[in-house]
């Protein structure tokens, strides 16, 4: 792994490198790229590459439009799909400011920030996601590659790309923890071995580039939307997530039943009690709220349990007071989030509940889909946001939001929200068309 730039350029002559892409994401999580020569790079790592900031979604005004960025050396791979004679290399980057300070709506930064905040308490947030997607014959119609269902030959096309994608991956430094075909038809899951959250949100920015990359070699589709396909499984981020101190995991209590302290039981606490405040970065399209239904086992109720997999935090117990391995998981983040700003907020929410020293509500190890209404509200369980809009009133009033991504952010990201709330609403759909119309 390169520290610096002479690592840097090291590396170029090493694999004779002709290209570097310089990567950074907008506030909605879409990855932007612009690629230089190799003869460039060492203006761009002295004085940074200009690019017009009012184009990016979430970024500047026209009026304040010159942006910067500067490539982070230390997250230098090779693109292993890029052909020999065109070798490309890619690293993301920091936005500047003209003047030389970090842009307020740079996702990177925001993430930085609030790891500085863990950091300042002593702890280092370790993330573990597991991102679920489709391959889809195209991007035109979700129809799936493999609805004959599993072990056809279909299945086994799907099977080659997904070893293609974990060896790519593995190229490029990222390891592969397990991968599965998932529940519902054409749809996979990759997990990767957890990291620490900055490398880990560059990490699903790379791992989504990858996935899509090798499906489009063998002439597939591949997608992260949150629920393409009606009355079959959405796909979900669940992020696995703890604390460290040095190298002892802060989430860890040998003496506990579940293994966990009481630092993470704070923290769970706060991802409980902030969570609808900060849904609408988690779960931030229209889409996303079409997965989390009842019935698939997406969350819907704010709860917490062991085993139980329609809670909304899950402990996983697979290696029973293995420190290490002691996390907790959040079940409704989707892969079509912005991670920067998603593990943002989830740190933030937790570190609230550590310093307020939440306390931590008793599990609900029934599932919750199946009780009614009053069940659920004698036990005090209440239902995340179920739309776009209630998420976006949720989040407008939220303290904790607007501090977490900051006001430049907080600001743009509701505007773009209700943007397209708006634009969704007017909409009539065929599902409208096909139950009134008969009948109106
Ligand atoms: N696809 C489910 C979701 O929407 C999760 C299935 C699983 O347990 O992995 O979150
Ligand atoms: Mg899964
Ligand atoms: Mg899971």
């Amino acid at each position: 792994k390169p520290r610096d730039k002479k690592d840097v350029q090291e590396l170029i002559k090493q694999h004779n490198v002709k290209f570097v892409s310089l990567w950074f994401t907008d506030i909605l999580g879409q990855l932007k790229s612009f690629t230089v020569a190799v003869e460039e790079l060492e203006a761009a790592f002295e004085e940074g590459m200009g690019f017009d900031g009012s184009s990016i979604h979430g970024f500047a005004r026209i009026d304040e439009s010159d942006m910067i960025a500067i490539p982070d050396p230390s997250t230098f791979a090779l693109l292993p799909w890029t052909s020999p004679e065109k070798t490309t290399a890619r690293m993301f980057c920091d936005i500047y400011e003209p003047g030389g300070t970090p842009y307020k709506g740079d996702p990177r930064y925001i993430l930085k920030l609030n790891l500085e905040k863990a950091a300042k308490l002593g702890y280092t947030f370790y993330i573990g996601p597991e991102l679920e997607f489709f391959y889809f014959k195209s991007d035109k119609y979700p129809e799936p590659l493999d609805e004959a269902g599993y072990f056809d030959y279909s299945l086994d096309a799907a099977e080659n790309i997904r070893r293609d994608t974990i060896l790519t991956l593995e190229k490029m430094g990222i390891k592969v923890e397990y991968s599965h075909h998932e529940v519902a038809p054409s749809q996979h899951e990759i997990d990767l071995r957890y990291a620490e959250a900055l490398t880990m949100a560059d990490i699903v920015m790379t791992y989504r580039v990858v996935v899509k990359e090798i499906a489009k070699r063998y002439g597939v589709y591949a997608t992260f939307m949150p629920k393409p396909l009606f009355g079959k499984c959405g796909s979900g981020m669940h992020t696995h997530q703890s604390l460290f101190v040095g190298d002892k995991n802060a989430f860890f209590d040998p003496k506990d039943p579940f293994y966990l302290s009481d630092v993470a039981k704070h923290y769970t606490a706060g991802l409980l009690k902030h969570i609808k405040e900060i849904t609408l970065v988690l779960n931030q399209w229209v889409n996303s709220y079409k997965r989390l239904v009842p019935g698939y086992e997406a969350p819907v109720y704010i709860c917490w349990a062991r085993r139980n997999r329609s809670a909304l935090i899950r402990i996983p117990l697979y290696k029973p007071g293995k420190e290490k391995a002691t996390r907790i998981e959040l079940r409704s983040p989707d892969p079509a989030c912005n991670p920067y700003l998603a593990f943002a907020c989830m740190l933030n929410a937790g570190l609230k509940g550590i310093k307020e020293k939440y306390e931590l509500p008793p599990p609900v190890e029934v599932d919750v889909y199946h009780l009614d209404p009053e069940e659920r509200a004698a036990l005090g369980i209440d239902n995340l946001p179920g739309s776009l809009i209630e998420a976006i009133e949720y989040a407008e009033k939220s303290e904790l939001l607007r501090e977490t991504l900051g006001e430049h952010t907080f600001y743009n990201l509701i505007e773009s929200k209700k943007k397209e709330w708006d634009e969704y609403r007017i909409q009539v759909f065929p599902y409208e068309l096909e139950k009134y119309l008969p009948i109106l």
